[in-house]
């Protein structure tokens, strides 16, 4: 569109001046028509005779005009069409003149005079009526003229023609002249609204070029406008992404924070946690290890890896240095392009991406999160990051758990022998004979007293008669099952209840612990020395039928041993055991 030419009349010439060919051979043909038919009318007119001269010349101007009209039509298609050459100013004059007098040496000259004036059509043709007036009025006299000087030379040769008198030539002459300046108008008419046209056409073309730039420099805006559109919504979506990616997280995080606080079991909590890494985070395994002991050795807690030789061996690697900056120093590990010859632990499980983050609560590390993937590459820092916030909750969660078990301890056991207290056993004692009642299974009780005590403690001190205590405590805790209940219950009274347990058998256990305990040499760095135990026992169903007459007839029993002597065994109305 920007290749348009601004111009269109000079467009318009160069269409014109493409007509000048075709009007140069119309003109030689007729010049040719009108060389035989002045040869047949002088040979079929009486008056009129043949002259070869005549003919020759005729000739010859035919010839002079041929190639004027060549030489035109090569200057025309060499130069540009818009200014006339100087030969091309030269030929189109020689033309007309070569015409003219060809014309005039016509025995019917006068008849197509109108015939000289077809070269002035292309000028009109190509620069309107007016600028051809100044070419008519010259042809005009020039012809005029011509005419006469033929007349007065060649009157001889062409005197017989159509007209007899210079009046008649010049009546002639005119009209003809008179009616091609009208035929000249019509064409300038036509020419100027073809021009007119064109213009107009060339100006709908130049507004349809702006129109054109405009649509363009719109599609432009438009387009910069979609790559705008297109980079917001890039933003939006890695927004979108971050938001959907933060929201999981708050998510996975919302939901351990609610298992922390619903699940009080230290093995199920790490669990559930251990799952919800691995569906988060969508790891190859997930493993949980927590430090144990005095030398804070840590031992697998929970672990997705199931078989038990690959288990086996993160058990074994797991103290190892390898996860030492972790587990030591408190530092998260992440690895993504691990092998089996850094990580061993990895034998044999194909895992090509880790991170081990440390458990910290109050600064201690507590243990480790494990993460391992089999595709290399696996891990970014925010993995890392979500795990620490994990760990960070379950390392809190796991002191809140030890907390808890020392505030139970507290409460449920006694300070000085470790036994349990007597609140514990009371309510142990309610919930243990409902379950043998409802079970109809036996329920033994035993309790003892230690034999003069006020004595041995005036004696000894009352820091020895501690010693004491927590030496029979201990003692008696190693010779009972895990489901026998041993509580203080209170000064130097003991009591022990043992479910599934009958009379018979408690009273074999009392003896034993009776004999245990007074066998027992009790010493610090000055003292030795010995006390003897009275109990008294009692069973459900065969000496108590409830939980109250159960006690109360076992104390009972260690009443009677007291006065029967003390050191015995004494079973609700029966004594067994005798004073050795
Ligand atoms: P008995 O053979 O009749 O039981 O005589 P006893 O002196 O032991 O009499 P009793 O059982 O009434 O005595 C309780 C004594 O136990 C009182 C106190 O000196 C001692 N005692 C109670 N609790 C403690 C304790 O926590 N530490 C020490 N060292 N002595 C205690
Ligand atoms: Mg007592
Ligand atoms: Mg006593």
């Amino acid at each position: 569109m920007e290749t348009l030419d601004k111009n269109p009349a000079r467009k318009t010439l160069g269409s014109y001046f493409r007509h000048e060919g075709t009007i140069t051979r119309f003109s030689h043909v007729i010049l040719m028509i009108l060389v035989v038919e002045d040869l047949a009318a002088r040979m079929i007119t009486p008056q009129a005779s043949v002259d070869f001269v005549l003919l020759a010349v005729q000739l010859a101007l035919y010839a002079g005009f041929i190639l004027a009209g060549a030489l035109k039509l090569k200057e025309s298609d060499a130069k540009d069409q818009d200014k006339g050459s100087l030969p091309d100013t030269i030929a189109r004059i020689a033309e007309i003149v070569i015409m003219t007098v060809f014309i005039s040496l016509l025995y019917h000259g006068p008849l197509f005079y109108f015939v000289v004036l077809l070269p002035i059509t292309s000028i009109i043709l190509s620069r309107g009526f007016r600028e051809s007036i100044r070419f008519l009025v010259p042809g005009w006299l020039i012809q005029a003229l011509s005419r006469y000087t033929v007349w007065m030379f060649f009157s001889g040769v062409t005197g017989q023609g159509f007209h007899s008198n210079e009046g008649q030539l010049f009546i002639s002459v005119t009209v003809q002249y008179l009616l091609f300046a009208f035929y000249c108008y019509i064409l300038g008419s036509v020419r100027r609204e073809y021009v007119r046209s064109q213009e107009e056409n060339q100006i709908l073309i130049d507004r349809l070029g702006d129109k054109y730039v405009q649509l363009e420099q719109a599609k432009k805006e438009i387009q910069s406008q979609y790559d705008k559109i297109s980079q917001a919504n890039e933003q939006l979506e890695k927004a979108n992404n971050k938001l959907t990616a933060s929201l999981a997280e708050f998510y996975t995080l919302q939901q351990i924070s609610q298992a922390i606080s619903s699940i009080f079991d230290m093995n199920e909590l790490l669990k559930f946690v251990n799952d919800v890494i691995i569906g988060v985070m969508g790891v190859s395994h997930s493993t949980i290890a927590l430090c144990h002991g005095p030398g804070n050795l840590m031992k697998v807690q929970v672990s997705s890896i199931f078989d038990k030789k690959e288990l086996a061996l993160v058990s074994d690697y797991i103290n190892s240095d390898v996860l030492k900056p972790s587990v030591k120093d408190g530092n998260s590990m992440i690895d993504n392009d691990a092998s089996p010859e850094e990580y061993p632990f990895t034998r044999g499980r194909n895992i090509r991406s880790l991170i081990c983050v440390p458990l910290i609560a109050k600064g201690n590390v507590l243990g480790i999160v494990l993460i391992e993937h089999s595709m290399p590459n696996a891990f970014s820092n925010d993995n890392v990051r979500l795990l620490e916030i994990i760990s960070q909750q379950v390392g809190i969660a796991i002191e809140n758990a030890r907390l808890y078990q020392q505030m139970h301890d507290l409460a449920t056991l006694d300070g000085l022998t470790g036994a349990y207290n007597r609140l514990y056993f009371q309510d142990n004692l309610q919930i243990e004979f409902k379950k043998a009642q409802e079970g109809n299974y036996d329920l033994s009780f035993l309790i003892f007293d230690i034999d003069h005590f006020k004595k041995f403690n005036d004696t000894h001190g009352h820091l020895f008669g501690d010693l004491v205590l927590k030496n029979i405590a201990a003692f008696i805790m190693k010779k009972l099952r895990k489901e026998d209940i041993f509580a203080r219950y209170g000064g130097e009274e003991f009591v022990i209840l043992m479910p599934h347990t009958s009379l018979d058998q408690v009273v074999e256990k009392a003896e034993e612990i009776r004999k245990g305990v007074g066998s027992l040499v009790i010493s610090d760095r000055v003292i030795s020395a010995s006390v003897t135990i009275s109990i008294g026992v009692s069973s459900f169903p065969e000496t108590a039928d409830s939980q109250v007459s159960l006690v109360k007839s076992a104390d009972d029993a260690l009443y009677e041993a007291k006065r029967q002597g003390r050191n015995r065994v004494c079973v609700a109305n029966t004594i067994i055991g005798k004073k050795e």
